[in-house]
């Protein structure tokens, strides 16, 4: 079994807790707490029960040391959420004298907030050295950071080894929602899937093909299935060493009776341009020199006739390039036929969350999962280091 705080005894001791503060920033302030919201109940639960927290967390891909990834506005936004004063030194990173000092200092009852663990190389290399400096700094280790469970780094894995250990709340729900589609989902199951890169999500499409009855393909991903089809797809994005893969998968999907909807129409520029001329044609014939950027309204009211009645659905990756309209259109219009929908709806993948965030419908989501890879690595059915070195016989 995988404990929960549930198992834990946390009273009078100190906790670190990995937590996933990997948030947006803009100029030098957190542009989206969604992440730090979702991590306060099991901070509360365990500030309530009289623990000392030390919390750790990655913010971008920094190499080494840098100004810009430093985790000062996230000690700021978690002070003012928690209503209680947030301890934080700007170190050079994890495990130096300065920060072994400051965490030594912490009064009890206190929270403390490490500096960027990536700011120390040794973090993704899961350094047995760094897991044992974050081992000295509490005697029970929390993880509630899904967004970094599938990576087995000093943080999240290595320091687990060394205490004993839970899953916070977050990340107890996010597995139970994410079981909930893996094992048993009411049907009709409705995937929706766009986004950049075939590649990225062929797994969870292999996965769960055969639990499926309707799967949506949009964004660039689906160019790739219609071009192995022989369409003509103009200059969109491609991946033609996938085109074997896509043609397989449309084969599986008819034959065990998933039904497969490509958007029927795109809207379509020449370039990615706010101004730029746009056209809709037929995804399957869009004229040389032009890309297709988003679904178009053909595609949409399909999409929307063909979702309705769905008892459960999950939709990881935009279906159009939704920073730029009005190449956002399809993804708006299909995330409030989502929001509106009689059923168990998750939504998981940084830019997805960012787009019902958007439309303002992400209370009317039953899940907003804070991991993206790690959802996907979860729904292929892969193993998350994070969450199996917790896990106790
Ligand atoms: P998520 O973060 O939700 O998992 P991805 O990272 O897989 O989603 O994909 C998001 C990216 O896909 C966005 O940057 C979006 O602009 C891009 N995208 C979506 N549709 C298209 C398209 N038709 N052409 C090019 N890029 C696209
Ligand atoms: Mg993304």
């Amino acid at each position: 079994m995988i404990p929960t705080l549930d198992d834990l005894d946390v009273r009078g001791a100190r906790v670190f807790v990995r937590v996933d503060f990997n948030v947006p920033l803009r100029d030098g302030a957190v542009a989206d707490a969604t992440r730090i919201d979702a991590a306060l109940p099991t901070l509360r639960e365990l500030l309530d029960a009289g623990a000392t927290l030390v919390l750790a967390s990655h913010l971008g891909r920094p190499k080494g040391p840098s100004d810009d990834a430093r985790l000062a506005p996230v000690a700021d936004a978690l002070a003012a959420r928690l209503g209680r004063d947030v301890r934080y030194q700007p170190t050079d990173g994890p495990g130096s004298d300065a920060q072994r000092a400051f965490v030594a200092d912490a009064p009890d009852g206190s929270v403390t907030l490490l500096e960027n663990t990536r700011f120390d190389d040794r973090e993704k290399g899961n350094d047995p050295g760094l897991a044992r400096i974050f081992a000295e700094y509490a005697s029970v280790y929390v993880d509630d950071a899904f967004g970094a469970a599938h990576r087995a780094h000093a943080s999240t894995h290595g320091v687990a080894e060394l205490l004993p250990g839970a899953v916070g709340r977050l990340m107890e729900r996010e597995l139970s929602v994410l079981s909930r589609l893996t094992d048993a989902p009411d049907t009709p199951f409705s995937v929706i899937l766009g986004g950049a890169k075939v590649s990225d999500k062929i797994g969870v499409i292999e996965r769960l093909l055969p639990r499926i009855d309707r799967l949506f393909v949009g964004g660039a991903m689906a160019y790739t299935f219609l071009a192995a089809r022989g369409g003509a797809v103009g200059d969109s994005l491609v991946e033609p060493d996938r085109y074997d893969v896509a043609r397989d998968l449309l084969e599986r999907a008819a034959a065990q009776g998933t039904t497969l909807y490509l958007p029927d129409d795109s809207r379509c520029a020449a370039a990615l341009e706010a101004d730029a001329e746009v056209s809709v044609h037929p995804s399957d014939a869009i004229p040389a020199g032009l890309k297709g950027l988003d679904a178009g309204p053909d595609a949409i009211r399909a999409w929307r006739d063909a979702l309705a009645g769905s008892r459960t659905v999950f939709w990881n990756g935009p279906l159009g390039v939704f920073e730029v309209p009005p190449f956002d259109t399809a993804t708006r219009e299909i995330a409030q036929v989502v929001a509106d929908l009689d059923a168990f709806t998750v939504v998981g993948g940084g830019d997805s969350v960012a787009a019902v965030n958007a439309v303002g419908v992400a209370d009317a989501i039953d899940h907003v999962s804070t991991g993206g890879g790690a959802s996907l690595a979860f729904l292929e059915g892969e193993p998350l280091p994070g969450v199996e070195v917790l896990r106790r016989t």
